[in-house]
């Protein structure tokens, strides 16, 4: 089996109070693992936002040594948990945080927004070992037995969208992924991305007012998610990257809403501790 976790499901920053209590406050941020029982295997990590801080400390209180991060692209809402990640802090731990190539010197970037004057101390003065590696389009595990695929899809700034893939389940994971003028069209990488996934996790930021202002500001709307979902064959759509000021209440009425429009999606809203288990 594969187990999807979320720990974080927040867009832009994270929220507290009593309104965003079952949906969950924190940001971008979800592990796969393989699961055989109550044993799991090495963690790959989507996005480091601030949900990464409570998964770091799971992590180490269960003694794992090597963590792999994907980041689908730098705003701070995919990688602020990673200066707070506790693997860090433990000597024989190693995490490789992997970046959209397209920032260039993806290291120089990483490490300086992890060092003074950002941060009180640089990475190399903690115990863990940080790598940063440019993505590749495709990379191969053997721990899970898995394929991740790293495609740019369209933001605001160099993204990409992620695919996993072992040998009887796919997961796509699409947040971040500015809706089209058209409100219709598919990008190619996006359609790739999804095609026939068992689960897709996708961009519903925003709700169809919000894009008289924020049209162009790189989020798609629960609506969107499920024309993707429906065209590409997506077996399960769970909606993520949800607004900070939508309420618990506001979402159950969008998800009360959406669930008449696409039958044959299976629908969710993500919220923080949800797990997914896949064959
Ligand atoms: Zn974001
Ligand atoms: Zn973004």
């Amino acid at each position: 089996m594969i187990s999807l976790k979320f720990y974080g499901v927040r867009g832009s920053y994270p929220v507290v109070g009593d309104q965003f209590l079952r949906f969950g406050g924190d940001t971008s941020c979800c592990v796969i693992r393989e699961a055989h029982g109550d044993q799991l295997g090495p963690p790959i990590v989507f996005d480091l936002g601030s949900g990464a801080i409570a998964l770091g400390r799971d992590l180490v209180t269960e003694g794992v040594q090597t963590v792999t991060a994907f980041l689908t692209h730098l705003h701070w809402d995919h990688m602020q948990g990673l200066p707070f990640f506790a693997p860090l802090d433990v000597a024989g731990t190693h995490v490789e945080v992997v970046v959209p190539a397209e920032y260039g010197d993806v290291e120089e970037v990483v490490i300086k927004s992890l060092s003074p004057p950002l941060f009180p101390v640089s990475p190399n003065q903690r115990p863990g070992q940080l790598t940063i590696s440019p993505s590749r389009t495709i990379r191969h595990f053997e721990d899970p037995f898995c394929s991740v695929t790293a495609l740019s899809i369209p933001h605001t700034n160099p993204t990409v969208g992620l695919r996993l893939d072992t040998e009887r389940s796919s997961i796509a994971f699409v947040t971040d992924h500015q809706i089209p003028k058209d409100g219709r069209s598919i990008h190619e990488n996006v359609a790739q991305l999804c095609d026939g996934v068992d689960l897709l996790i996708h961009d519903a930021q925003f709700v169809a007012s919000d894009l008289v202002a924020k049209g162009s500001w790189g989020h798609a709307t629960a609506e969107y998610a499920l024309h993707v979902a429906a065209l590409t064959g997506a077996k399960r759509l769970a909606l993520y990257h949800h607004d900070p000021s939508r309420t618990d209440r506001e979402l159950d009425v969008m998800m009360e809403n959406l669930a008449r429009l696409c039958p044959s999606v299976g629908l969710m809203a993500a919220r923080a501790g949800m797990e997914i288990l896949l064959p």
